[in-house]
């Protein structure tokens, strides 16, 4: 099996799963109750906590639990443009972000908010320009992400910081699932920001929001109060662990993986090229990608039956953010690049752990060529 979907879930660490068994069983208590077994559910919830916070360097910050990165980026979002609308009521977001976050600043959009969407270059890029004369006194929040979960562009976020605070008071969040253990990133330079464990060796329905701890959210949810009140519902500590194991092993192999990554990137970028430029056009860009995500476009062929056919030889790869498979149009983040539909519709996403090595690369591509000659050209 060749497995080049890891941006839309990776599978989950042996060690983390063995974490999570092990307290489910051991870890009887509601961390809220305030007996013994309460109280030791609710000690390993915050020893995990400390952990992340430690393993991050960010010690003075807020650590929220939350079932992923949907729920981080609206409680962010929502949470802090309903809390500070008093200051101002401008937003500042991307084109090219996740739907869990575009949808929140539309709805916002919807309910009386100005959003300014930020539109991107060909390869992906916002322009800095452009940012700086958007901002206004009225914004009080930019959302940027840290890497595109479709095409792999990094944004700036130094340079980002940068600008925002100089020409604004706003607060900068950002979307960190595909960027957290996967490029080297300052975290403490961005003011909130969210992410998943399912992206990192851990299980699915579970997150993180972090944000400084000067800032005031307001709640989405609203119930018992855990998590200072931010996030109401029983607290899973076997899951809180477990993110935190997730975590320490993705940031300790991080150089090992990165290396790994641009190794087999910049090979299957090299191999594919060979298609010709009449046959392939590649979406990720050369520069300021991250090496996880390999993006491109064929022009003969359907990416939806290629990408069937793939699979019927145990290779798995996506035709656009997992999220939005299966809405039946064309990803707006390729088309929102200036790419027609046409090439926006045949683009295969190619995601790594770093884990992989070159002779799967080289399986990858004989397959590949084996199923484009079956066939049939457009
Ligand atoms: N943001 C980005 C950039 C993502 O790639 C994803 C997952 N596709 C999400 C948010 C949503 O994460 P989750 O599945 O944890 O809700």
């Amino acid at each position: 099996m060749i497995y080049f979907d890891n941006a839309a879930t990776t599978k989950v660490n042996s060690e983390v799963l063995d974490v999570y068994v092990k307290l489910v069983n051991e870890l009887i208590g509601n961390p809220a109750s305030v007996h013994q077994l309460g109280l030791q559910a609710s000690n390993f919830l915050e020893r995990a906590r400390y952990q992340i916070g430690h393993k991050l360097h960010l010690l003075n910050k807020n650590v929220i639990f939350t079932s992923g990165a949907t729920e981080s980026n609206n409680l962010a979002i929502r949470g802090f443009a309903l809390r500070n609308q008093r200051k101002g009521k401008h937003l500042v977001t991307s084109a090219v972000e996740h739907a869990s976050v575009l949808k929140v600043f539309q709805e916002l959009e919807a309910e009386g908010f100005d959003v300014t969407y930020l539109p991107v270059d060909i390869k992906g890029q916002i322009s800095l320009a452009q940012l700086k004369n958007c901002l206004r006194d009225d914004t009080i929040l930019v959302s940027l992400m840290g890497v595109n979960n479709e095409t792999g562009t990094i944004f700036p976020l130094s340079k980002i910081r940068e600008i925002v605070k100089s020409n604004s008071s706003a607060v900068l969040m950002s979307d960190l699932t595909q960027a957290i253990g996967k490029v080297d990133i300052d975290l403490n330079q961005i003011d909130i920001f969210s992410m998943s464990s399912h992206k990192i060796g851990g299980l699915k329905s579970s997150g993180l929001l972090v944000y400084n701890s000067d800032l005031n959210l307001s709640p989405i949810m609203f119930g018992g109060g855990q998590e200072k009140g931010m996030r109401s519902g029983t607290d899973n500590a076997p899951l809180a662990c477990s993110l935190a194991t997730a975590l320490r092993i993705y940031m300790t192999s991080f150089g090992k993986r990165y290396a790994n990554a641009v190794k087999l990137h910049s090979f299957l970028r090299k191999e594919l090229a060979k298609l010709g430029s009449d046959e392939i056009i590649f979406i990720s860009p050369e520069e300021d990608c991250s090496p996880f995500i390999l993006n491109f476009s064929l022009l003969h062929y359907k990416a939806s039956v290629l990408v069937e056919a793939l699979s019927h030889r145990e290779v798995y790869v996506s035709t656009k953010s997992a999220c939005s498979s299966h809405s039946k149009s064309s990803s707006y983040v390729i088309e929102a690049m200036g790419y027609s539909s046409y090439i926006a519709s045949n683009a295969i996403r190619l995601s790594f752990e770093g884990t992989e090595d070159i002779s799967q690369g080289e399986t990858f591509i004989r397959i590949l060529r084996e199923e484009i000659n079956k066939l049939e050209r457009i």
